[in-house]
């Protein structure tokens, strides 16, 4: 298949002293090479949980309790410790919110790409300096020369993520997961971080998955996006369906709390959704979102709805598509 990861039916649970928590509830999604999907969530979604799963770096006492994990069709959940550190860093790089947390403060920037292509790449020191360079040169590091001798600390936050992309690419991974790159950066950094990860895409043909809270930052980037709640998919579309034909009460919300920079300040005003997300060490029978949505009805807190297929790519996980569901303008009706 042209798909170089296929999830299917993710389960992953936390295994507390209080008991199970099912942070991952039967998920499926899949990426085709070159393609870009954003996971959109609040925290505690699952979408941080997704992407740690895929990558094999649960922390105890995480675990894969179910199904497949296929990347380039070898299924990753049965794969060792070993075999995974081989692929990770490799075939597939990650880069998180915070980069301090990635990069090490005590050597210099070069020094740390460097390590990162010579771990992967039979190169000479001299080579690896190079393509250290060109890497940084890549991400729109100025004067890389000059830069790759410096320490974490003598890098703008903007800067030190745009290394730490720089190093994730060094190993020219097929796929590059990104969890929350740019909620720590100020709007104008944010943009041009997510105009380059769009640019590398296109040029290096790298896969991505943006895991994110905020789905203003997914529509640039992403053809397609998963929406999460409560360990499941709530809702998955091209990226026009999901903002111009959203077809879940949770997608509305979370469209609504889009920050939006007014005119005259750039202070972000959005609208929260009320509420908290669910207790997954009792996971609710119904539809998790019952107990903060605006729609709900009684079979809502009885029944887990099922998926309703609006479009080959585009499914909604909710009681009101049901044919025989009242009609709610905001849902039923067409948005365009
Ligand atoms: Fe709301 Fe019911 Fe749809 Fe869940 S299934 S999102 S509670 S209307
Ligand atoms: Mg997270």
């Amino acid at each position: 298949s042209e798909n170089l990861l296929d999830v299917k039916n993710l389960k992953t649970s936390f295994f507390t002293h209080v008991g199970e928590v099912k942070a991952i509830r039967g998920v499926d999604f899949h990426l085709k090479k070159g393609e870009a999907i954003g996971i959109v969530g609040e925290s505690g979604s699952g979408k941080s949980v997704t992407s740690l799963s895929v990558m094999k770096l649960l922390l105890n006492p995480g675990k894969i309790i179910d199904g497949q994990i296929l990347f380039n069709g070898e299924d990753l959940a049965t794969k060792t410790d070993k075999e995974m550190q081989s692929i990770r860093g490799n075939e597939i790089s990650m880069i998180f919110q915070d980069p301090m947390t990635s990069l090490n403060p005590v050597y210099t920037i070069g020094d740390q790409i460097m390590e990162a292509i010579i771990k992967h790449q039979k190169v000479s020191k001299e080579e690896a300096r190079k393509k250290a360079v060109e890497m940084l040169r890549l991400v729109g590091i100025p004067s890389p020369e000059k830069r790759i001798k410096q320490y974490p600390h003598e890098f703008s936050g903007g800067m030190r993520q745009r290394a730490m992309i720089a190093m994730a690419l060094s190993c020219e991974p097929q796929l590059l997961i990104a969890d929350e790159p740019t909620t720590a950066l100020d709007v104008t950094i944010q943009a041009q971080i997510l105009e380059l990860m769009k640019d590398l895409k296109d040029r290096l043909n790298t896969s991505i998955i943006l895991i994110t809270h905020d789905l203003g930052v997914v529509v640039d980037v992403c053809s397609r996006i998963i929406v999460m709640y409560g360990g499941l998919i709530m809702e998955e579309g091209s990226s026009e369906e999901i903002f111009y034909n959203p077809k879940h009460p949770y997608t509305l919300g979370l469209l609504k709390s889009i920050p939006k920079i007014t005119e005259k300040s750039d202070k972000q005003r959005l609208i929260p959704i009320d509420g908290t997300p669910p207790d997954l060490l009792k996971p609710p029978k119904g539809c998790p979102f019952a107990p903060r949505c605006d729609f709900a009805m009684r079979i809502c807190m009885e029944q887990s709805p099922e998926y309703t297929q609006m479009s080959p790519t585009h499914r909604s996980m909710c009681h009101l598509l049901h044919p025989d569901a009242p009609s709610v303008p905001e849902i039923n009706g067409n948005m365009n």
